[in-house]
C-alpha cells in the first residue's frame, strides 16, 4: 500500500478505446477501417526527409520548431504568433482546455463526438456538458448556445463531427459564435477539413482571424496521412496560442515529426490530390449505400456512420465485418463508423452491406 496521491478526476475518465487491427483469417487480405487513418502510405519525398531526420535522432529536435511554423505560417498566411504545434491535435485539445479552464469551469460539447473530449476535460480538472446531436448527427447549435454557463470556459465544434460526419456550414458557425459570450472559447476542431466537399464550407482560419474569441485545431494525422508521427496545430488569437506554447511538453514534436509535416507542406498539392481521391471513394461508398437501402446522409470526413437498431445488431455487424478482414468501430452503442480505405476494402464494405439487408435504419417519414 503507498501514500501516494492521484487526482480524483483521473479515476472518472473513461479509457481512450483505439480502432483495433483487423483479426487474421487465413487467406484473406485484411484491412483497418477503424481509426479514420489514410491508406496512403507516405510519399517517397516525405519518407526521405523522416529518414535523415531519424539519422539526426541522437539531437533534440528544434525546441522552437521554427521550420515548422515558418512552412505553417506561409501555407496558411497567418502570423506565426497565431500558430502552436503539438504531439497531434488531441494534443493541441488537452493544451486548449489546460490554458483557459480553472478547477470546476466546464466545457460544453456535442456528443457523440471525438471521444478524447471527456478525457482532455478531465485533465483539465473540469466538467464536461455534453450536448446530444440531433437525430441526424448533427451538432444542436442552439441547446449548445443555450448549455453555457457563467463556468463555460470553452465550447468546442467538431465539424466534420467525428463518429456521424455531419459538417456545419461557415454560416452556421459565425451564427453559433455570436450567440457564445465573448469570453468564452470556442474551439473549431477541423481534423478533416480537407476532405469536406458541400455548399457553405467552413473557413476556421477565416473565422479564428475575424473574430477574437475561436481557436482552430488542424491535424496532419488524417488527410495527410502522418498519424504515426503525431503533428498538429493550432491557430488561435495570440494571448490563447502563447498559452498553448507555454504548457507544451518540451520537444513534444519529434524530430522525424517535424520533418515530415515540413515536406507534407511543400508536397501539399500531391497529397490533397489523394484526398481527392478519397472522396471519390467515399462518395461511391455513400451512393452504394443509398442504393441498397442504408440512409448515411452526406458526410463529409474519411468516414461513413451506420446506424444500427440496437447494440446487439451493430455488434453482429462488427463481427461479420471481422470475418471478411475488415476492423470497423462500433461507437455510441447503435452506430458504427467505417473509415473510407483503400479501394477493394470499401467494395468489400459494400458487399457486406448489401448482405445485412434489410437496412438498419428506419425509413424517413
Ligand atoms: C483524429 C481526430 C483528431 C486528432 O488526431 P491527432 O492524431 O491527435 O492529430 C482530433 N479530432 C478529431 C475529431 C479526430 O477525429
Amino acid at each position: 500500500m503507498t501514500l501516494l496521491h492521484v487526482r480524483s478526476s483521473i479515476s472518472e475518465m473513461p479509457p481512450y478505446v483505439a480502432g483495433k487491427p483487423p483479426v487474421a483469417t487465413p487467406g484473406v487480405t485484411r484491412y483497418k477501417l477503424s481509426s479514420n487513418e489514410n491508406p496512403y502510405p507516405p510519399l517517397p519525398g516525405v519518407v526521405a526527409a523522416v529518414d535523415q531526420a531519424v539519422r539526426d535522432s541522437n539531437r533534440y529536435p528544434d525546441v522552437g520548431n521554427a521550420e515548422l511554423y515558418a512552412a505553417l505560417a506561409e501555407c496558411l498566411s497567418v502570423p506565426t504568433a497565431n500558430l502552436a504545434v503539438a504531439a497531434g491535435s488531441a494534443a493541441i485539445i488537452y493544451d486548449l482546455l489546460s490554458s483557459v479552464c480553472e478547477p470546476g469551469d466546464n466545457v460544453v460539447y456535442p456528443w457523440p463526438s471525438f471521444e478524447a473530449y471527456p478525457i482532455a476535460v478531465l485533465a483539465a480538472d473540469a466538467r464536461s456538458e455534453q450536448v446530444p446531436l440531433t437525430a441526424d448527427g448533427c451538432h444542436d447549435l442552439g441547446a449548445m448556445a443555450a448549455r453555457i454557463d457563467d463556468r463555460t470556459r470553452a465550447v468546442i465544434l467538431c465539424t466534420p463531427n467525428n463518429p456521424t460526419g455531419a459538417a456545419l456550414t461557415h454560416t452556421e458557425v459565425l451564427g453559433f459564435i455570436d450567440s457564445v459570450p465573448a469570453h468564452v472559447l470556442v474551439i473549431l476542431d477541423e481534423a478533416y477539413a480537407e476532405f469536406v466537399r458541400m455548399d457553405d464550407p467552413v473557413d476556421g482560419i477565416a473565422i479564428a482571424t475575424a473574430r477574437t474569441n475561436v481557436a482552430v485545431a488542424r491535424t496532419f494525422s488524417k488527410a495527410y496521412g502522418l498519424a504515426g508521427l503525431r503533428v498538429g496545430y493550432a491557430y488561435a488569437p495570440t494571448e490563447i496560442a502563447a498559452a498553448l506554447r507555454a504548457v507544451a511538453v518540451p520537444f513534444g514534436v519529434s524530430l522525424p515529426a517535424q520533418a515530415a509535416a515540413v515536406a507534407s507542406l511543400q508536397l501539399r498539392s500531391e497529397l490533397l490530390e489523394r484526398v481527392d481521391a478519397l472522396v471519390v471513394e467515399r462518395l461511391r461508398v455513400v451512393g452504394g449505400l443509398a442504393e441498397i437501402g442504408w440512409d448515411v446522409g452526406d458526410p463529409q470526413g474519411n468516414f461513413v456512420w451506420l446506424r444500427f437498431p440496437d447494440a446487439a445488431a451493430a455488434a453482429a455487424f462488427v463481427a461479420e465485418a471481422g470475418e471478411i478482414g475488415l476492423s470497423v468501430r462500433p461507437l455510441a452503442g447503435t452506430g458504427v463508423r467505417v473509415s473510407i480505405g483503400e479501394t477493394e476494402a470499401n467494395t468489400r464494405l459494400l458487399d457486406l452491406a448489401a448482405r445485412m439487408i434489410p437496412a438498419p435504419t428506419a425509413p424517413k417519414e
